[in-house]
């Protein structure tokens, strides 16, 4: 936990600004080891700190009912940079910002990318204030850098699980990708939205590799289940829960349309996407998942059954073609 900046004061700052006893405190699940520290300081601040064990995958699932049942005045959220416009009850956002050094790590991937000259940058908010240090590193390295902006993010070259906007605003522009971050999610994100070879460096580990391999295979995957779910009878629509992936009307219009595709469709409300809990529908054959899409990706091998996102859903009912999909991006925005 000594890696990410906790911002002590400014919560301190805040709770006393705001007068507020009792404190949700909500963590993704990298950052959960250091909860009970977390809440030792709150209380050290005067308020009652209360830790949400919930999963937490995003700034879209804040714990507002929660804070609500709870009598909670204030919801702390780390990890993530603001998403949702409104918010009933009031929040602080700390991102969580990663302290490590990242130039080393960067130096061991310019041998990945040397075919390539023009390099956009992309990372996750833990890192984005690097940016312009792994900018001077690869100027120096007479490359041509650019970072995406959007518009729809936080920050210039900021990518989430479901939004890459940044990423494809400039993928005609560049020839390759370096994501810098821990883990593969958001690489394989970067890969798969844009199509075009994605490099990570992850100061985490200390080392450099291309995701390309592993986007490839999901790719693979992914058409696999497209043909599967083709063959449903019978498909559930599911309906996320958490307050920023609610997508109710989407959702209706893809019953619409798998109905008129000649299958029985019908709308699952639902809060965590498990395979355990889609293996309690046996007559069900394949899923639309409405809510968030990292599931699909991240999880895949672990569903018995396709659990599809609205585009492959929209492959599955002839709406759009696979092809254009994999080339205007496989995920996200
Ligand atoms: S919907 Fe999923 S990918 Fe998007 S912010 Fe939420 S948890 Fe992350």
């Amino acid at each position: 936990m000594k890696h990410y900046d906790f911002e002590e004061e400014r919560i301190r700052q805040e709770i006393l600004r705001l007068n507020a006893k009792r404190v949700l405190i909500q963590l993704p699940e990298g950052l959960k080891p250091g909860a009970v520290r977390i809440a030792m300081v709150i209380e050290k601040f005067g308020a009652l700190p209360i830790v949400s064990a919930d999963p937490c995958y995003g700034a879209c699932d804040l714990a507002t009912v929660e804070a609500e049942s709870l009598g909670a005045d204030l919801i702390i959220h780390y990890g993530h940079a603001k998403l949702l416009k409104y918010e009933r009850i009031p929040t602080i956002y700390v991102e969580a910002r990663a302290t490590l050094n990242v130039n080393e790590t960067v130096k061991k991937a310019l041998p990945i990318l040397e075919n390539w000259q023009k390099i956009g940058l992309t990372t996750t908010v833990q890192h984005v204030q690097t940016l312009d240090e792994v900018k001077e590193v690869l100027l120096h390295e007479r490359k041509t850098v650019v970072i995406g902006d959007s518009g729809r993010l936080n920050y210039p070259g900021q990518v989430i699980g479901c939004e890459y906007s940044n990423a494809k605003s400039i993928a005609k522009d560049v020839e390759a990708f370096l994501f810098i971050g821990g883990g593969k999610f958001h690489a394989l994100g970067v890969a798969l939205s844009t199509s075009k070879p994605t490099v990570v460096a992850d100061p985490y580990e200390g080392g450099a590799y291309s995701i390309d391999g592993e986007a490839e295979k999901i790719i693979k995957q992914r058409w696999a289940r497209i043909e599967e779910a083709e063959k449903a009878k019978i498909v559930a629509v599911l309906v996320g829960l958490k307050p920023g992936q609610t997508k109710l009307e989407e959702a209706l219009n893809l019953k619409k349309k798998l109905e008129k595709n000649g299958k029985t469709a019908c709308l699952f409300a639902i809060k965590e996407i498990t395979p355990e809990v889609l293996m309690e529908f046996p007559s069900v054959e394949a899923y639309v998942n409405t809510a968030c899409p990292r599931i699909s990706l991240d999880n895949a091998s672990g569903f018995k059954k396709p659990v599809l996102t609205i585009s492959e859903a929209l492959v599955v009912v002839g709406e759009l073609s696979w092809e254009k999909l994999c080339r205007e991006g496989l995920f996200g925005n």
